[in-house]
């Protein structure tokens, strides 16, 4: 029986074997220890596509491989890494391509296919709670704030950059556009606009009763319920999933109240959010399920 292979690049890189809707076998990572630091940011294109390589040939090992498949932070069309605001030097790389061309041993001549994270993510979840016939989204919390929508769908989706705040201050996104969600509640703008403090201290600060921290924690909160409501005005109620390294910072009772302040319309009520662990399993089964379903 054939398998695929997910593969999920979100601040580290993580591969699986995938069969059915199941993660069988160890994961494997790259970088093998932690590092504090995004490794990837650092690395050419060209050496993020070999660590893909060498992890998909080493999970495949002697398995027939139907199909691979990439979860990648950005913009992607076609195979391609459009734009990709914390890792700027993949910009216009044909990751798809490059990655099919190199790939070995029982991986070789498998279709690849690469889509954005957080739409792995979203296929995952939705893989794993038995929702893949309904609208599933996923906020995931980290560097870049990504939003993650299954069924896969035409568009671009970049629910991360949803405009939450007219004040032309608010300039700490990663794309550097104005006002974006991702400038306040992405880790790397906490870091900007907080240079004495790690996000981490922020939050404690703010349950030790520091005003400036406690603004900034309702500021996040009212950031990721203003797109939310967004979301559910364009698209509909229905449960928004978080997850990532950051969820620890987000009180769903809190969000759950400003999400009702924001929407109004009875047919749009009704909405939840719930807080899944990080993990990489989610985002590998995702893109497996993706790749299988493309490629079919
Ligand atoms: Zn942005």
């Amino acid at each position: 029986m054939s398998r695929t292979v997910g593969v999920l690049v979100m601040e580290h890189i993580a591969a699986g074997l995938v069969d059915g809707n199941k993660v069988v076998g160890p994961l494997k990572i790259f970088p093998e220890s932690p590092q504090s630091l995004d490794p990837l940011q650092s690395m050419p294109s060209g050496d993020i596509t070999e660590a893909i390589r060498g992890l998909v040939e080493k999970v495949a090992g002697a398995e027939k491989i139907e199909a691979v498949g990439i979860g990648f932070p950005g913009i992607i069309q076609s195979g391609v890494v459009e734009e990709s605001p914390n890792l700027q030097q993949v910009k216009g790389f044909a990751l798809q391509a490059a990655l099919s061309s190199s790939l070995k041993g029982k991986a070789a001549g498998a279709p690849v296919r690469v889509f954005n994270d957080a739409d792995a993510m979203a296929a995952g979840i939705a893989a794993t709670q038995g929702k893949l016939h309904q609208l599933t989204r996923v906020w995931t919390l980290g560097n870049g704030i990504g939003f993650g929508r299954y069924p896969a769908s035409e568009g671009v989706w970049e629910g991360g950059h949803t405009v939450v705040t007219l004040d032309p201050k608010e300039g700490f996104c990663g794309c550097g556009g104005k006002g974006h969600l991702e400038g306040i509640l992405g880790r790397r703008s906490m870091r900007m606009r907080f240079l004495d403090l790690e996000p981490e201290e922020v939050f404690e600060n703010a349950r030790a009763g520091d005003a400036r921290c406690a603004e900034f924690v309702q500021l996040c909160h009212r950031a990721l319920a203003a797109a939310t409501a967004t979301s559910i005005h364009m698209e509909g109620p229905g449960t928004f999933f978080i997850t990532g390294l950051d969820t620890k910072f987000i009180d769903t009772g809190l969000l759950d109240r400003l999400v009702h302040e924001m929407v109004k319309m009875s047919p749009l009520q009704g909405s939840r959010f719930e807080v899944l662990p990080a993990s990489d399993e989610l985002g590998i089964l995702g893109a497996a399920v993706n790749a299988s379903h493309a490629a079919k």
